[in-house]
């Protein structure tokens, strides 16, 4: 049956000499499309045909087909699987990263090892040219492809080598399909069956079924049926090779290259690159589309993105997935499940597109600020690679080697109009920037390149040759940072803490007070329940060790105790804070001052002992950063501390303690010192 004759018999044809839907015939005839796709086209076209024009769901039509066919049903970009160059690219990039890199790199050794394999196929059929067709479908379809014409000519083939797919007859000569499935599997029990056969009964097809064939078809075969089948039966192999984890996911703080390693990774295997924002997103519709009974559908964002990238294995980032919400218009995270998973990705279902689409050639990537915060079944899916800050050092070294290049660039500007000495680039990273990657470091460089354009350009000023402290003083103004410890009054109640967030480690104030009442403990500052739950700890600690700690046993009688962590509009939460509340706490209760230059970071149990905690990296460098030059962590961290980079440990001197006392002694000002 010819589909396209239709064209020639659409009334509307006859009356005017371009008619839209004689151009989406003839589109839908060149584009090179799935069976089921142009079929749905076919369908949706004769369906307009039979339709006003000047009716709306017409327009709407239209815009469907439109968009069908800009969509890279097959469309590839030729991808270089070369490891090597992946190699350099990744290198030449990106400075540091090394356990990123080696993570990146092995993971996709795997994918190409995997998909390079070839996938063997051994087609058994007794009729010449039903051997003939199926060959020749397969082949077309790039397969490694042998054909037997009997049972003993496959078996024979066996003992040369393994297939992974027998594609059999059931009737043939001395030995069947069944028996040869059940010769073969003694042999090779990981082949899978596809058993054909003109005499298809419910009862053959459960019993081939039973004794272990994947699909049973029955003859004459359609070829479209086949090939999907033999997908189906590769992306199931291919996802055991796979299995666990072969999605990866960038977990870590803003701004510290996990977009742009995700954009070298496309360079490198010369795919295509797309980013989407998964922030916000609380409509399941948004990425699964609209169907198109409602008034204004559109394609969900995955299948938007992929139609203006125009290729269907693209680099797909899925970014910050962690902040996905939910909310009664449905679950967009479940959406991410179907994506990600390999097993379910190669039929798509938009609802806007309504028909399966492939999305198994498409390398998503996606990253996250927190994971803890990520589903379980999410998790699970995904290789997680952590990014982890950067050190003073690495910061120098990126930007001078990068980020100061790029935006010369990227602003016409000459190398030699932008010299920083040492100072002034820590200047500049000290006193302008407070984060654990390099965006605002990124800004303020570009900051100073467009007001040395505007010198340049004016020539009224003398230019500075070298960009020293002063200069970057000159050009951006005071530094909006100082070491705010060393400006904190040394009083008692008031202790420095180390935190982990989302956005890398942070310092906390813990701010306690006494006054009278009736043994209330008040908290506030936004604390979560976990941070409550340590002040009471510390409380209840202090309260029955008071004695051994030198403190009123009574303190607490008549009185009110207070705690509060400032900045309250931002919410709190975690063990590690237990130990800068109990210190908070000796120090305001026997009057003398914490250190302003020591910041502490432990979780407590009731029994005064210190417990280790996470995110030390992060913690050691905010300290750095915000000019502490003490930390006292856990004496259980000793071994998380030994393998951190040498840089990192030198950041700030780092006393390990096990016991309350232990920390008194290395945190308060006692009697008749004072800190250097
Ligand atoms: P993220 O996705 O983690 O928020 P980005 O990938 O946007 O961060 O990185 C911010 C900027 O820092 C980009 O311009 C990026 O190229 C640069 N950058 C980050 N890490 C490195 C690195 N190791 N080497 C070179 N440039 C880097």
């Amino acid at each position: 049956m010819n589909i396209f004759k239709k064209t020639k018999e659409h009334p509307a044809a006859e009356q005017t000499e371009t008619n839209p839907l004689d151009e989406l015939y003839q589109k839908v005839k060149e584009t090179i499309l799935p069976d089921h796709a142009r079929e749905n086209l076919i369908k949706e076209l004769g369906r307009l045909e039979k339709m006003e024009p000047t009716v709306a769901e017409y327009g709407i039509g239209i815009n469907y087909i439109d968009f069908m066919l800009t969509l890279p049903w097959e469309k590839m970009s030729d991808e270089n699987l070369d490891l090597e160059r992946a190699e350099a690219t990744l290198d030449a990039e990106h400075m540091g990263l090394a356990h990123v890199k080696e993570r990146v790199i092995e993971h996709l050794a795997t994918n190409i090892m995997c998909n390079s394999k070839p996938f063997k196929i051994l087609v058994v059929d007794d009729e010449p040219i039903a051997l003939e067709n199926i060959e020749y479908v397969l082949k077309k379809e790039r397969y490694d492809v042998s054909i037997a014409s009997s049972g003993e000519e496959a078996l024979d083939l066996f003992e040369q080598q393994l297939f992974d797919l027998v594609v059999t007859d059931l009737k043939m000569g001395n030995i069947s399909g069944i028996e040869l499935l059940e010769r073969v599997k003694q042999i090779s029990p990981h082949t899978r069956f596809i058993i054909t056969t003109g005499y298809a009964t419910v009862e053959t097809a459960v019993d081939a079924l039973k004794k272990g064939a994947t699909h049973y078809l029955p003859k004459p075969l359609k070829l479209d049926t086949l090939r999907q089948t033999v997908k189906e039966i590769i992306n199931q192999k291919q996802n055991v090779h796979q299995g666990r984890g072969s999605v990866l996911c960038f977990a870590g703080p803003p701004g510290i290259g996990k977009t742009s390693v995700g954009r070298s990774i496309a360079h490198a295997f010369g795919r295509e690159f797309v980013c989407l924002s998964m922030a916000g997103l609380n409509d399941e519709a948004e990425l699964r589309g609209h169907r198109r009974t409602y008034v204004g559908a559109m394609p969900g964002r995955i299948m938007s993105e992929l139609q203006r990238c125009g290729v269907k294995n693209p680099v797909f980032m899925l970014d910050e997935i962690d902040k996905i919400g939910q909310d009664f218009r449905g679950d967009p995270a479940s959406v991410l499940l179907e994506v990600l998973d390999p097993q379910q990705n190669h039929h798509f279902l938009d609802y806007y597109v309504d028909i399966p689409f492939d999305l198994s050639q498409v390398m998503f990537i996606t990253t996250a600020n927190a994971v803890e915060r990520l589903p379980g079944p999410l998790l699970d899916r995904m290789e997680i690679i952590p990014f982890s800050s950067y050190t003073m050092g690495e910061k120098k070294s990126i930007a001078r080697d990068y980020l100061i290049p790029r935006q010369i660039e990227a602003h016409g500007l000459n190398e030699a109009d932008l010299v920083f000495t040492e100072k002034g680039l820590e200047s500049l990273i000290q006193g302008y920037t407070r984060e654990a990657g390099l965006r605002n470091l990124e800004r303020e460089v570009a900051h100073i390149c467009r007001k040395m354009s505007r010198i340049i350009l004016k020539k009224e000023v003398t230019l500075p040759k070298t960009i020293d402290t002063d200069e970057v003083t000159q050009l951006l103004g005071p530094p909006k940072f100082v070491a705010e410890t060393r400006e904190l009054l040394v009083k008692p109640g008031v202790t420095t803490g180390l935190v982990w967030t989302e956005v890398g480690g942070q310092i906390i104030h813990v701010e306690t007070a006494r006054m009278k009442g009736s043994q209330n403990l008040i908290m506030t500052g936004s604390l979560g329940e976990i941070l409550k739950e340590s002040a009471q700890t510390a409380l209840s600690f202090i309260r029955s060790n008071a004695e051994q700690l030198g403190l009123d046993p009574d303190f607490f009688n008549g009185h009110d105790i207070h705690i509060h962590i400032p900045a309250g509009s931002v919410p709190k939460d975690g063990p590690s804070a237990g130990i800068t509340i109990a210190i908070a706490l000796i120090s305001l209760l026997s009057g003398k001052p914490a250190r302003n230059d020591t910041a502490l970071s432990g979780e407590l149990t009731l029994s005064g002992q210190l417990l280790p905690v996470s995110g030390l990296r992060e913690k050691i460098l905010a300290a750095q950063q915000a000019g502490i030059r003490r930390v006292i962590l856990p004496l259980k961290n000793e071994g998380t501390i030994q393998v951190l980079d040498r840089e990192v440990r030198e950041a700030a001197e780092i006393i390990l303690a096990d016991t309350v006392e232990k920390v008194v002694e290395q945190s308060l000002v006692l009697t008749g010192t004072t800190p250097t």
